[in-house]
């Protein structure tokens, strides 16, 4: 009995085993299994992460770089239409002045021609120094003047006219008159320029009607109580070693002897004189020779002479 009880618990026991040891065994597999997908989808997810992440931020790095280039471009294209509007503005700016400017002095001129006797007689009346009576514009008319006008440069005087200052062009190379007088209107609206520009051949131009004031002196260093306002410029043209013509210092004797009597000029002196400090035109004038001339034009030595004689003294320019 004993016997058959234990062989009945045994075979109890090897069937439990038995029927047990699959079941173990299926769940340690589906354990390891369910590890190894958890362990697997771990890995693929965070590949998967990864790649969406790398994906994401280069995208977003694309993205980013795109708008920034967009912003860049942007800014660049918003930069030149902002400088090209103020370019635009500028221009028109100048434009608007140079035709407000031109306007004030080109618009009372009468440029057509005297007949030729009226014009020999004011041409011998300026040679002879009698001529101060006739206005700017007869002198164009009379063809004693030539109308070759600054565009800008202009401005209308305060006060009256007290002094005239001499000036030699000193450019770089050899010019004419006309070259230096564009060279000046290409500056801008705020130019250089004196009233008048005496050229090699003794052909005298007439840049402004000396009622205006021109800019040909610095306002700000210029000595002596002279400035723009109460002075009128006359500019002789010489460049390097050239000497002056003896046409040009006929016409300048000439000139100088017409504006001094209309303005009833006081002082005739040089930018040198005036303007020490950068200046030394005219460039190897010889004063006492010009002085000379002008007083035998105006057959009043005595005066002049003595009006000169600070002048001669000075430097020569
Ligand atoms: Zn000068």
């Amino acid at each position: 009995m004993e016997s058959r009880w234990l062989r009945f618990v045994s075979l109890i026991l090897l069937l439990n085993i038995s029927l047990s040891l699959p079941s173990y065994s299926a769940t340690t597999k589906h354990k390891s299994s369910a590890k190894q997908h958890h362990k697997q989808s771990q890995v693929t997810r965070k590949t998967v992460t990864k790649k969406t992440v790398a994906r994401r931020s280069a995208t977003k790095t694309i993205v980013h770089r795109t708008a920034s280039k967009k912003t860049v471009a942007r800014k660049t294209a918003t930069a030149k239409t902002i400088s090209r509007k103020t370019a635009n503005r500028r221009k028109t700016v100048t434009r608007v002045t140079r035709t407000l400017v031109a306007n004030i002095w080109s618009t009372p001129i009468n440029t057509s021609p005297y007949t030729p006797a009226v014009r020999n007689r004011i041409n011998a009346k300026f040679k002879g120094g009698t001529a101060s009576r006739f206005s700017s514009e007869d002198m164009v008319r009379a063809k004693v003047f030539v109308h070759y006008p600054l565009k800008g440069g202009i401005r209308k005087r305060t006060g009256g006219v007290r002094f005239l200052v001499l000036h030699s062009t000193e450019t770089g190379r050899p010019a004419d008159a006309r070259t230096i007088v564009r060279s000046w209107n290409n500056i801008g609206p705020r130019h250089p320029g004196a009233q008048y520009i005496v050229d090699r051949d003794g052909t005298i131009l007439q840049t402004a009607d000396p009622a205006y004031a021109t800019v040909h002196v610095n306002d700000r260093t210029a000595l002596g109580g002279v400035n723009n306002d109460n002075s009128i410029g006359i500019e002789i043209v010489r460049s390097g070693k050239q000497k002056y013509t003896q046409k040009q210092l006929n016409s300048l004797v000439a000139l100088v002897g017409y504006v001094k009597d209309r303005f009833n000029i006081t002082r005739i002196c040089g930018h040198g004189e005036v303007q020490p400090s950068d200046r030394t035109d005219p460039v190897a004038f010889d004063w006492s020779r010009f002085a000379r001339n002008l007083a035998s034009l105006q057959q009043n030595q005595g005066e002049t002479q003595t009006a000169y004689s600070r002048l001669r003294d000075g430097s020569d320019g």
